[in-house]
Parts: C-alpha cells; structure tokens; sequence
C-alpha cells in the first residue's frame, strides 16, 4: 500500500511506469500478508518489485515499449518471473524503457519520457531507466531490467542504485524478449549491494528452457558477501582511464572509491584492456546484426500490431516502418548491413574476431585480479533532449559498460558519489564468469 501510494505521489512527476498493477498487487500482498502470519518464510514473500517491460508477464501487457507490441499480453510467464512469484514477490508493475532495449536514456519509448528522480531535467540513462528511476524514487523495493550493453548498470549508476549485469547464462533469458540474443542478461536493480545479492538469488540458475543458461552451482550469495575483502586483489584498466571524455567530477569519485577500498585491505594494481578502444565499434555490429535477426518476426501476423493493407508485401511494409520506432529501424538496417552477402566478413566476420580479443584481454586480466574496477560511464547523466538527434555520442556513452557484455562476465554498478552539481556518480567492478559474488562483496563492503 505504501508502494502504491508512493507511485499515486511521484510517478506524474517521474514517469518510471509504463503499467501498475494495482489490483493484482494488492491482492497478491494480501496473501502474502496472510502467508507470513502462517510462519512462511520465501525469501521476497511480500516484496514489491518492478519489471521492465521487457520481461513476459502473463496476462499482463508486455510492450517493449514499442508501438509493435502495443497491444501484447503474454500467455506465459519468463522464467525470471516465475521464480520471483515462487519466491513470493509482489509485481508491482512494468517499467519504462528504451524501446526493444534499444537506447541509453530512456528517450526511444514509444510512450513516456521517464525523468531522472535526481534532476528531472535530465535522463535516468537507459534502457532499463524506469526500473531505476522506480528504485530510486521508492516506488518499488527492488526492480529487475535487461543488460545488453549496460542497460542495468549505466542507469543504475544515473540514478545512483546498485545495478548487476550477471554472467552471461547466469540467469535465464527464457521470456525475456530477445534484443542481442548473445549479449542480453537479466539482473537486478536495489539500493544495497546486499538487496541487489537477495534478488540474483531468487532468479539465477539453468533453466532447460534457455539453452545457453548454464549448469553450475549459485552459491549463497547473501553470506558470500559478508566475507573479508582483505587481500583480495583488484585491476584498474589503464586504457580506461586514457579513454576520452571522462569528467573530471567522475574521475574522482571513482579514484576515491578506489582509495576507500584500498583502506579495507584491497590490493590495487593495474591491468590492461588493450582491445576496449574498439569495444563500441564492436558492439554496435553485433547488438544490430543480432537485433535486425530478432525483430524480424514482428510482421504483424503473429504478434502486436497490424496495419491492414492489401498485399501480404504492403501489410509487411506498412506494419514495420509505422510499428518500429526511428532508433529501431535504424539499428535494423545497420544489422541487415553488417550482415548482408558481401559485407559479412568485413562487418560481422571481423567484429566477431576483436570480440574474442577482447574475452581474451578479459582472461588475462582476471589471471591477475578478483575484479576490474572502473567508472559505468564517462558522465553523469545528460540532459533530456541532448543527445536524442546525436546517435553516435549516446552510443559512445557506453563505453565502459559494453565490454562486458561482449566477453560475457558480470559487472554491478554502486553508487560512490556526486557531482558537483549533486548528480549521482557509479563505480563499475566488473568480475569473471560467475564470480558474482566476488564483484558483489567488494561492492557490499564498500558501499
Ligand atoms: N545503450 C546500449 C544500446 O543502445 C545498450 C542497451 C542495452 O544494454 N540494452 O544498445
């Protein structure tokens, strides 16, 4: 009730939901209410948690917050969220988000603009920006958004919550709708580390039903973060920090942040990521190639919207260009570039080879250090309408972020400071494959 009635005051102000389930919710709290007096002990029993709404909810709208999907409600539950109702959590509702996770400011949605809760002159960074937003804002306990290339964490980061981009295959992708089927992973949005380590433990896991989740153990992450942080050993990236247009406020809270750590036993040292300079140029053929593969089958015949028109060709045509937004339609045809007869291997063929460099950098790095440590993004957050007609600077916002993403390990975002004009500032650690909770007690003891 207190959730809601937060929502009631805020949201006209933020815009983080793109749908509340009213109803459901407070039905649902009050059997959770019932089953806690009964001595039931699910670990989010009662919980209020938002989803993005890029995550299937059964009969509950599901847009992507796109013109195409306007109109979809799932049949069926992703298994993130079936977990999370195991688990007894209350979903409070969708939230905004770059549409078909496409976008670092929560700007593409083809319905709201969501506000930073900070500065509502400016972007709450995307695509997960409305799961921020809602956490920050205090209307959701905890929230989960979609990490394609920092969709977790640069948000988190703006809006100054933990966000955690898990391993890829640590969570499965069953029900989430696909964006870069080899880069997307759902996590967590909380304002602890220790919240962030509750909600990953009620969704991580295989899952037989994603094929590339993967089989092996998820550990205890709650106690795992409370064990020393002493002697544990963590890599400032150089070329990170050579990397352009990093704001002189962001580097030093993170150069703080370092500092702070360092006082609690951590070893710093310095490791080098000699492939990241080519990580956004990477990215952005393969999320495109992957997303122009994907979003071929909104067609207007199986899912969403359908502009009737004569020809099956014209209803294809017409349903497409007024259904996907610009941002959408312009990723499409850079994908259907990059991959097209001719250009493949120029394209495609070469990205894939840098991407196996830089996993390579990773595993050097790791082969020295518990985690890397760096800031999520070179500024705080912009303001709304500043980059909107500027594609190439948005997507050069993400460059600490899409590494990641690329090799496939985990990185969580914690809040470690502001700028001078009282914007939030995060601090990235990213870690191995399914070393979570290494990531995850480096942050827990810092924050
Ligand atoms: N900003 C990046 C993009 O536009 C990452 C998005 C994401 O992680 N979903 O693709």
């Amino acid at each position: 009730k207190a959730v809601l009635d937060r929502i009631e005051a805020v949201e006209p102000r933020v815009d983080a939901y793109l749908t509340v389930s009213k109803e459901e919710a407070m039905e649902a709290a009050q059997k959770a209410d019932k089953a806690l007096a009964q001595g039931e002990t699910a670990p989010l029993c009662g919980i209020p948690i938002a989803i993005k709404d890029v995550m299937c909810t059964k009969g509950v709208l599901t847009s992507c917050a796109s013109k195409i999907l306007g109109n979809f409600v799932p049949p069926y539950d992703a298994t993130s969220i079936t977990k999370l109702k195991e688990a007894g959590a209350v979903l409070v509702g969708k939230t905004n988000m770059d549409e078909f996770a496409m976008g670092s400011s929560t700007e593409n949605s083809a319905f709201k603009t969501t506000k930073n809760p900070w500065d509502l002159t400016r972007t709450p960074g995307g695509s997960s920006g409305g799961s921020a937003a809602a956490v920050a804002a205090d209307m959701c306990l905890g929230a989960f958004g979609s990490d394609t290339g920092g969709s977790i964490r640069q948000p988190g980061s703006h809006c100054s919550v933990v966000g955690l981009k898990p391993t890829y295959g640590r969570v499965s992708r069953y029900g989430l709708v696909a964006f870069a089927s080899s880069l997307d992973q759902i996590g967590p949005f909380a304002k602890t580390v220790e919240d962030a380590a509750i909600l990953l433990q009620a969704v991580a896991g295989y899952d037989p039903s994603d094929s590339t989740s993967v089989n092996v153990e998820v550990p205890d992450y709650s106690a795992a973060i409370q064990e020393d942080v002493k002697g544990m050993r963590i890599g400032m990236p150089k070329e990170y920090f050579e990397m352009g247009g990093l704001t002189p406020d962001v580097k030093n809270s993170v150069d703080q942040a370092i500092k702070t750590m360092e006082s609690q036993g951590v070893e710093v040292m310095e490791v080098s990521l000699p492939h990241s300079k080519y990580c956004v140029a990477v990215y952005y053929v393969i999320a495109p190639a992957e997303a122009s593969s994907n979003l071929a089958r909104y067609d207007g015949v199986k899912y969403g919207m359908r502009e009737e028109r004569d020809s099956l060709i014209d209803m294809y045509h017409a349903t497409r260009s007024s259904g996907f937004g610009p941002e959408v339609q312009r990723r499409i045809i850079i994908g259907t570039y990059a991959l097209s007869a001719g250009y493949y291997d120029a394209y495609y063929g070469k990205a894939s080879q840098v991407r196996t460099l830089i996993m390579e950098d990773y595993k050097k790095a790791f082969e020295q250090c518990d985690a890397i440590v760096s800031p999520v993004a070179p500024t705080p957050a912009f303001k709304l309408g500043e980059n909107t007609d500027d594609p190439l600077t948005m997507y050069l916002s993400d460059i600490f972020t899409l590494s990641a993403n690329l090799a496939g390990v985990c990185g969580v975002s914690v809040p470690c400071g502001f700028s001078s004009e009282g914007l939030p500032i995060g601090l990235q650690l990213q870690g191995s494959h399914f070393q979570e909770e290494k990531i995850l007690r480096l942050g827990h003891h810092f924050q």
